[in-house]
Order: C-alpha cells, then sequence, then structure tokens
C-alpha cells in the first residue's frame, strides 16, 4: 500500500456539534476508504474523502452472508490540545484476527494507524472538548461483490468513520443492572463468539430487547455448552472483585478480546491485586455473595470504559449492590484509565499514541 489519496478535503466552515451527544448518532464530514481486489493486487485507492453513502449492489455478498467486521476505539483531546488515540495498534491487529477468521483480507497496521491519524487530523475540530466526551471511532470492513451463493467475496472495502461522543452513561457513573440468560447462546467455542462481526450482535438482539422489556440495561451471556458459566456483557468484557482476588473469564474462542479487557488486567497486576483469568460460575457468584464474599462486578468495553453492575439477577435469584454508588474498584479503575486518555496522567504504559 502506498499513499493515501485525499479526494475533496472540504472542510465545512463550522463544525456544528450538537449540545447533546447522543452516543453514536453523528458523524464527522470525512471518511477514509479503501478497496480491496485480489486481481488489483490486494489493497488500493485507500482514500480520504467527504461522508456520504455507500454504493452497492442489492446482490452484494455481505448483505447477505453477513462477510463484515469492525471495530471500536476513541481519540481523546488532551490538556495540551493534542489528539491522543488509546492503543489503536491493537485495534486493528485485532481486526486482523476477526478477518482471518471469516476469510476476508488483512490489513497493515502500521498503515492503518497513520490513515487514522490522517483521517482524524482533518476532521480534528469534531472532537468535543468536554469531560467525558470524545471522538469514536468505527473501523469497518465487509466483502460487496454482487453474487448469490455462499462464497467469500473477492472485493472488499473498509471505511473508517468517525462519530463525537458524549459520556457513554449522560445520567453519570450509575450503576447497570443485568440479567444473565440461559433462554438463548451468544456463542459457542470455535465458532466466531471472538470475532467483532456482524452476526454476534444480530443474535443477541432478542435476548436484549427482552431484558430491556423488565428494566435489565444489558444481558450477561453464559458459556453455550453448560449454561454454568459467566461469559461477558453485550459489548463489554466482565470482571467479578472477590474478597481476595478479581477473576475475568479466559479467553476460548467465545469472548471478544477487550482491549479494555487486557488494559485493566495488566493495571491490576501493576497494583499488586491477585488478578486471575479463570472461569467463573453463576454459582460460584451468587455463594460468594450469600457469605459475603463477592465485592464488586463490573464490565469493560471502549464505549463506556468502566462499567458497574449495580444488579445481577439470573431465574429467582438477584444480587444488589447499589443503584447509585459505582464500586470502589470501579470507580479507581475509570479514573486510572480516563487519566491516561486525556493526558491528565502519565502513560508510563506506553499506551497512547499522539498525532
Ligand atoms: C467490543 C466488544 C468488547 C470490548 O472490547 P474493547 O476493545 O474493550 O472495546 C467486549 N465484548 C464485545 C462483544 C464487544 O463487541
Amino acid at each position: 500500500m502506498s499513499n493515501i489519496n485525499f479526494e475533496t478535503i472540504e472542510r465545512t466552515d463550522q463544525v456544528h456539534l450538537p449540545e447533546n451527544l447522543v452516543f453514536g448518532r453523528n458523524f464527522s464530514d470525512h471518511v477514509f476508504e479503501m478497496d480491496y481486489d485480489e486481481a488489483l493486487g490486494g489493497w488500493h485507492n485507500a482514500t480520504i474523502k467527504k461522508y456520504q453513502n455507500l454504493n452497492l449492489s442489492p446482490a452484494a455478498l455481505v448483505l447477505h452472508y453477513g462477510q463484515t467486521i469492525f471495530e471500536g476505539l476513541k481519540a481523546y483531546k488532551q490538556k495540551d490540545g493534542s489528539v491522543g488515540l488509546f492503543r489503536p495498534e491493537k485495534n486493528f491487529e485485532r481486526l486482523n484476527n476477526s478477518a482471518k477468521r471469516l476469510c476476508m483480507p488483512t490489513v497493515d497496521v502500521d498503515f492503518m494507524v497513520n490513515a487514522l491519524k490522517e483521517l482524524i487530523n482533518v476532521d480534528k475540530d469534531w472532537i468535543p472538548t468536554k469531560p467525558g466526551y470524545s471522538l469514536y471511532i468505527r473501523p469497518l470492513m465487509f466483502g460487496y461483490d454482487p453474487f448469490l451463493g455462499v462464497r467469500p467475496a473477492n472485493n472488499y472495502k473498509l471505511v473508517i468513520m468517525l462519530s463525537p461522543v458524549g459520556p457513554y452513561y449522560p445520567e453519570g457513573f450509575k450503576p447497570v443492572p443485568i440479567l444473565a440468560t440461559d433462554k438463548f447462546v451468544r456463542a459457542v467455542r470455535k465458532g466466531v463468539g471472538e470475532c467483532k462481526t456482524a452476526g454476534n450482535y444480530a443474535a443477541s438482539l432478542l435476548a436484549q430487547k427482552e431484558a430491556q422489556k423488565i428494566g435489565f440495561t444489558q444481558v450477561l451471556w453464559l458459556d453455550a455448552i453448560e449454561q454454568k458459566y459467566i461469559e461477558e456483557v453485550g459489548t463489554m468484557n466482565l470482571f467479578v472483585k472477590f474478597k481476595d482476588e478479581v477473576v475475568t473469564p479466559p479467553l476460548h474462542g467465545t469472548i471478544l478480546p477487550g482491549i479494555t479487557r487486557m488494559s485493566v488486567i495488566q493495571i491490576l497486576n501493576d497494583w499488586g491485586m491477585n488478578i486471575q483469568e479463570r472461569r467463573v460460575s453463576l454459582d460460584e457468584v451468587f455463594e460468594a455473595n450469600e457469605s459475603g464474599t463477592l465485592e464488586e462486578i463490573f464490565g469493560t468495553g471502549t464505549a463506556a470504559v468502566i462499567s458497574s453492575v449495580g444488579r445481577l439477577k439470573y431465574g429467582e435469584k438477584e444480587i444488589r449492590f447499589s443503584d447509585e454508588e459505582a464500586g470502589e474498584l470501579s470507580k479507581k479503575l475509570y479514573s486510572e484509565l480516563t487519566a491516561i486518555q486525556y493526558g491528565e496522567k502519565e502513560d508510563s504504559r506506553n499506551w497512547m499514541q499522539y498525532l
């Protein structure tokens, strides 16, 4: 891959950031696009252009057979006005892992990180500056040649779009109620649970809808075989804090290998805490709650960073922490991560990259 074409870098006179930024609803002026065609030697036409609709055949493979993957990361306005990205190379490495599993072409990680920086540079006025605000970045790849029949596509498009966002929880860092279910499963080992691919989310909608109908924000997925062990929540990895140990489910192929998860594990290790990647059953969690050794449950993910769990229900059983106050460790981790991301604290682990 050589250079990026700057097609029509028309800066709009003014950037109009809405007062209330609802997550995922607003997009900046420009996108990055590039095309893949085996016959043309792979990736080509890397272009930064005006945000616009795509032109797809109704027979485009992706629309029928779901060969599509995505990523999610954020850019943060730093105290000094510069722009920081949190571990962006990890997102493109993960995109490549998803691509391999779905027979899609991989990308050059360094090239993509640079392309992303170029794109953000064009639209850097779209990065909100208020505390807790950021620019959400959504890379997307899909196969689009027109063909009815199940096979890998020959042509792919990679798009990066930018979406200015406010804090994930506009009411503040409030704990969320989650519902564990054995009525549906999300992913099974050797499937595509560890890929950020559309089908996983489509498959989760009905469970999510039913949970929301009875007042729960997210579904807590259980393992598909025994329906006993906790896996993850919506678009977050899960951590359980017992008295002497913090536990998170291991990466056995059914859960998304979160970059926030990876970072939290490292921070907890650095803090000298006992953090274990091991299977943890719902029974263990409910028993610990009864014996008084369960202290906290929280989710980790780019969008919300850390989400404290206020309530966990499974069948007739329910654990109640607080509906008002996030857990101690959740708050501490949220502060640590956001301080690094906004450049308010020294980035001793070299996680940030700057434009
Ligand atoms: C994106 C995602 C996560 C969190 O990953 P991060 O890299 O931390 O944002 C966790 N679970 C699922 C299902 C996801 O899609």
